[in-house]
C-alpha cells in the first residue's frame, strides 16, 4: 500500500542543489509567463510570491509573452517586483491565431456545442492552448535558454524553495517536471488519443525506449487513462519541445485540427510529448515545490514541509485525492512495472 505522506526517496532533491543556491552558479533558464494585460493583478500576486519564496535568491530572468503589446502600466508594475531582468515579448501573428485552413464553420459549430463546458465557446482559449503546445518555445526571447519555469497568474507557491531546480534538472538529466497530475476532462479530448496512437504506429523510430507511456496507457496501448501533467506548472528543458520528434508530433496533431474541432489542451499534449520523447526517469515529480493553481494544490509532507516552512495543509494536498495520477507515475518505477507483475512479458 502506497502512503503518499512518505514519498519515495527517489523524488528528493539532493543536498548539493541546495548548496548551489549560495554560489553564483546558475543554469541557462528563464521564467515564462503568458498573460493578458487584464491578468495584471493575478500576475503581480504570483510574482510577489515567486520572488519571496524562490527567485529573490536566484535572480532568474523573466519573459512575458502576449499576442498584443503589454501596456506601460503592466510593464512598470511587473518590473518593480524584481531586481532580475524582465522582458516583454510580442507573439508573432502566425504563432497565435486560428490558421486559415481550419474550417471555421465546423469550428464554430463545435464552439456552440461545447458552450456549457469551461472555455468551450472560446476561440482565444484555443489559440492559447495551441500556442503553448507548439509555439512558445520558438519565441526569440526564449531562444537563448535551455530550461524554463512556466508561471501563471493567480497561483501560489507555498514553500521556500532553497535549491536550484534548474541546476537539478541539468545535473540529473531531467527533461520535464510536474507537481500535479490527474485525468483530463473527457469532453475536450475528442480525437486526441486516436491521433496519438496513429502517430506512435507510424513513427516507431521516433519513440524513446524506456519511455513513460506505461503511466498513460494499458499494456497493449489500446486505452488512455486520461492522466496528464497539469501544465500550468512546468519546469522543463526547451530541447524536449525543440526536438525533431516533438515538432513532427505537434505538426501532426495540429493538422488534425483538434485545437479548434475539439478543445485539446496543451497539458495532455505536453504530457504525451514528455511520455513519448523522454525516458521515464527524465520525468520528475517536484515533491518539494508546494503549489496551488485554483483549485488543486500540492503540499509537501514532512520532512519537506518543515524544511520549506510551507504555508499549506498537507491533508488538502492533491497527491492523496482519488483523482491523482501520482500512483500511476510511481508505478512506472516499480520493479513490477506500471501494470503489475510480469508486465514486461506481454
Ligand atoms: P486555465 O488555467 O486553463 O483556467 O486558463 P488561464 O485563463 O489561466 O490561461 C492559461 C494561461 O494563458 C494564463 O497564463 C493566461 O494568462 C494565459 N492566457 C489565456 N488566454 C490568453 C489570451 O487570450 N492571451 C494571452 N496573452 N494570454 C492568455
Ligand atoms: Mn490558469
Amino acid at each position: 500500500q502506497k502512503n503518499w505522506h512518505e514519498p519515495p526517496y527517489k523524488t528528493r532533491v539532493p543536498e548539493k542543489y541546495y548548496l548551489m543556491a549560495n554560489t553564483s552558479q546558475r543554469a541557462s533558464a528563464v521564467i515564462v509567463i503568458l498573460a493578458r494585460n487584464r491578468d495584471l493583478r493575478g500576475v503581480v500576486s504570483s510574482i510577489t510570491q515567486f520572488e519571496a519564496k524562490f527567485n529573490h535568491k536566484f535572480g532568474y530572468p523573466y519573459v512575458f509573452l502576449n499576442e498584443v503589446p503589454f501596456t506601460e502600466e503592466f510593464k512598470k508594475e511587473v518590473s518593480a517586483l524584481t531586481t532580475a531582468s524582465v522582458k516583454f515579448g510580442l507573439i508573432p501573428h502566425e504563432h497565435w491565431f486560428q490558421p486559415d485552413w481550419i474550417d471555421e464553420a465546423r469550428a464554430s459549430a463545435v464552439r456552440h456545442r461545447m458552450g456549457p463546458i469551461l472555455y468551450g465557446d472560446s476561440v482565444s482559449y484555443r489559440n492559447m492552448c495551441r500556442f503553448q503546445s507548439g509555439f512558445f518555445f520558438r519565441h526569440e526571447l526564449l531562444e537563448p535558454f535551455k530550461y524554463y519555469w512556466r508561471v501563471e497568474p493567480d497561483v501560489q507557491f507555498y514553500c521556500d524553495i532553497d535549491f536550484d531546480p534548474f541546476l537539478f534538472m541539468e545535473g540529473e538529466d531531467k527533461k520535464y517536471a510536474f507537481t500535479i497530475t490527474f485525468p483530463e476532462f473527457k469532453r475536450v479530448i475528442k480525437g486526441l488519443w486516436p491521433a496519438v496512437k496513429y502517430f506512435i504506429a507510424a513513427n516507431p523510430d521516433l519513440i524513446t525506449p524506456d519511455n513513460a507511456m506505461g503511466m498513460l496507457a494499458d499494456r497493449t496501448g489500446t486505452y488512455w487513462n486520461r492522466c496528464h501533467f497539469w501544465s500550468n506548472f512546468e519546469i522543463a528543458a526547451f530541447d524536449l519541445w525543440r526536438s525533431d520528434a516533438y515538432l513532427k508530433f505537434f505538426e501532426f496533431l495540429d493538422a488534425r485540427g483538434g485545437f479548434y474541432y475539439s478543445r485539446w489542451g496543451d497539458a495532455p499534449i505536453h504530457t504525451f510529448g514528455a511520455a513519448l520523447f523522454a525516458r521515464k526517469d527524465q520525468i520528475h515529480f517536484f515533491n518539494e515545490i508546494g503549489y496551488l493553481h485554483p483549485f488543486f494544490g500540492h503540499c509537501p509532507a514532512e520532512p519537506l514541509h518543515s524544511r520549506g516552512r510551507c504555508e499549506c495543509n498537507v491533508t488538502e494536498s492533491f497527491d492523496t485525492h482519488p483523482w491523482s495520477c501520482l500512483d500511476k507515475y510511481d508505478a512506472l518505477f516499480s520493479p513490477d512495472g506500471p501494470w503489475g507483475l510480469n508486465s514486461n512479458t506481454s
